[in-house]
């Protein structure tokens, strides 16, 4: 795939993508599908978090895997084969009010009918030395299973965190949570299956202070001086959405996520309607809830299925 860093500027598009993971680039290839011009502002780094991973497994139709980056290779040639525009372009302000869009990068200003909002969002990182060795991992159901019978620990007290530990207690030969405090932020139903489970052992006042190994990861050290040894480092402190840009324009909730109007089939908050009209907001953005690359992927088609019956009026 080849992006070009610097295009002519050009008309209003129907459908402006922000953000080039598994949502914006099937938004594009949706919008694009359906007959609309489509252009993606990609950012420097397109791809979004699975550029970051490995080997993908849970990701349907690869009967051996995938890496994340070749992936989303494959996404991003997809919607240029149908017509999108991918432009490498940091978007620096958006203008959402009003029939026309402006979306404004470093390199020029665009115009657009639609914006669809597909800037995803950030594990939070622990800021402790050894985070950047292999082992380190922020997502069970994609990494899990590399630690199939091999001791782990889960930093974190919240519903991530818990869910976290449940998934890895059927993988891994032992799962400790780790709980910075004496108490645990999660649901008390959360908090209950996991101290039901006997795979899970929870030690609370255990602020991790490194991550020890040399090549990978050997064990965490604990703020009170105890070592422990793991083989992988589960972080499960929050997310944070990336919705600074549009913060103040587009309803979002009290952590940052773009609020998105219930009454789809499929749950509430199924649609990708934003508060403001013509604008629609999918992926990990919009939900704290699933944030797999499927499930983007898929907001990502309903927001482009949105954008076009909201473009053609049969909304
Ligand atoms: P939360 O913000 O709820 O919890 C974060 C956890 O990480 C807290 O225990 C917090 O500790 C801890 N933490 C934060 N920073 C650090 C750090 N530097 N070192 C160690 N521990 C740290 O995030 P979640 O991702 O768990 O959940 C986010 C939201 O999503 C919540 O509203 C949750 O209910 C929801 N959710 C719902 C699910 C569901 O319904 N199935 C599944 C997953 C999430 P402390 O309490 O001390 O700040």
């Amino acid at each position: 795939m080849t992006l070009p860093t610097t295009a002519a500027p050009s008309a209003p598009v129907d459908v402006l993508v922000v953000g080039a993971g598994p949502a914006g680039y099937t938004a594009a290839l949706y919008a694009a599908r359906s007959g609309l011009s489509v252009r993606v502002l990609c950012g420097y780094e397109p791809g979004g978090a699975l550029t970051t991973t490995t080997q993908v497994e849970n990701f349907p139709g690869f009967p051996t895997g995938v890496h994340g980056p070749e992936l989303m290779e494959a996404f991003g040639e997809r919607a240029q084969r149908h017509g999108a525009e991918l432009l490498l372009e940091q978007v620096t302000e958006l203008e959402l009010t009003g029939d026309l869009k402006t979306v404004t990068t470093e390199d020029r200003i665009h115009t657009a009918r639609t914006v669809v909002l597909a800037t995803g969002a950030a594990h939070k990182h622990l800021g402790v030395p050894g985070e950047q060795l292999p082992g380190v991992a922020y997502c069970a159901t994609c990494d899990g299973v590399f630690f199939t019978g091999r001791p782990v620990v889960v930093v974190g007290g919240g519903d991530t965190a818990c869910e976290e530990a449940l998934y890895l207690a059927g993988v891994a030969s032992s799962v400790t949570m780790l709980v910075r405090s004496d108490r645990m932020r999660a649901s008390a139903a959360m908090q209950a299956r996991v101290l039901a489970d006997p795979r899970i052992t929870i030690r609370f006042d255990s602020p991790v202070i490194a991550v020890l190994g040399t090549e990978k990861v050997a064990g965490v050290q604990l703020a009170a001086g105890t070592v422990l040894d793991a083989d992988a480092v589960f972080v499960a402190i929050g997310h944070t959405p990336r919705s600074d840009l549009v913060a103040g324009q587009v309803a979002l909730d009290v952590d940052g996520y773009v609020l998105t109007a219930p009454g789809g089939a499929l749950s509430d908050g199924a649609t990708t309607t934003t508060s403001v009209a013509g604008v629609f907001a999918a992926g990990d953005l919009t939900d704290r809830r699933y944030r797999q690359a499927i499930t983007a992927a898929g907001s990502g088609c309903q927001a482009a299925v949105d954008a076009h019956r909201w473009l053609t009026g049969t909304r």
